[in-house]
């Protein structure tokens, strides 16, 4: 009898080490604020994570750094989202022109979150907003206003561009090819890298468009955007779950 326990034990021991390496990560996404401070968010984040096999949970605007280890503590990675600028005093430089959008109250929520996921070494996806603000919380800086800053650079805002993809970076091993066509929906860009981090991709303008270090993956476009005409990029959130799942 008690031999039976023993391998039943076994049995529900093996279901449940087989249940967890199979289940689908929890992927947590930042949000953004309407003008008057509702949270909010494009549905595109949480279709792709579901798309590629994840659950999604939109997280929202939070003020202290208990709230954003506690929220750490629940996902198995987490997904930063685009939105308004990053106020420049979190690089050490004023405003410089009125085309810097800030939102005071989202800064704060994100730069907790961010500090809380570094902390917790889960991996993260940084789009748009998010690939500037984890440059920013490393130390790195950004342009306020590319058309101001950098007069010779193509548009970036609401048009497709290609990119140069980088060597052996994420993104040559997971398309295998040296150059893809994005979405850009920014003015603002990273000018200096943290450090610690490599360039993924650059416009052929010398816009960075993606990096990336051990725990990162950040891109300037929205592959969850382009997620809508077609599945080019779905390989990228897929990818991001396996990360999770290692
Ligand atoms: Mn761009």
């Amino acid at each position: 009898m008690k031999r039976v326990v023993f391998y039943l034990m076994l049995v529900a021991l093996a279901v449940c080490a087989c249940g967890r390496k199979g289940s689908a990560p929890l992927v947590g996404i930042s949000c953004s604020r309407t003008h008057g401070g509702t949270d909010q968010l494009s549905p595109n984040y949480s279709q792709a994570v579901l798309k590629a096999g994840g659950v999604p949970v939109i997280l929202p605007t939070i003020s202290t750094p208990e709230q954003a280890r506690e929220l750490l503590s629940r996902v198995d990675g987490i997904i930063f989202s685009g939105g308004v600028d990053i106020n420049p005093a979190w690089y050490g430089e004023e405003v410089w022109n009125e085309t810097v959008e800030v939102d005071p109250v989202r800064d704060r929520s994100d730069s907790l979150l961010a500090r809380a996921a570094l902390e917790s070494g889960k991996p993260v996806l940084a789009i748009c907003r998010g690939e500037q603000l984890m440059n920013v919380m490393l130390g790195g800086s950004l342009y306020q206003d590319i058309p101001t800053q950098l007069p010779d650079a193509h548009v970036h805002r609401s048009i497709k561009h290609k990119m140069g993809i980088e060597e052996e970076s994420f993104l040559a091993q997971l398309f295998g090819t040296d150059s893809l066509e994005v979405n850009s929906f920014h003015h603002q860009a990273v000018k200096t890298l943290a450090p610690g981090l490599t360039i993924s991709a650059c416009s052929d303008d010398g816009i960075v468009e993606a990096y990336e270090n051990e725990q990162i993956w950040a891109v300037q476009f929205h592959p969850e955007g382009m997620l809508r005409e077609d599945d080019t990029w779905l390989p990228l959130f897929v990818a991001f779950l396996d990360r999770i799942r290692l």
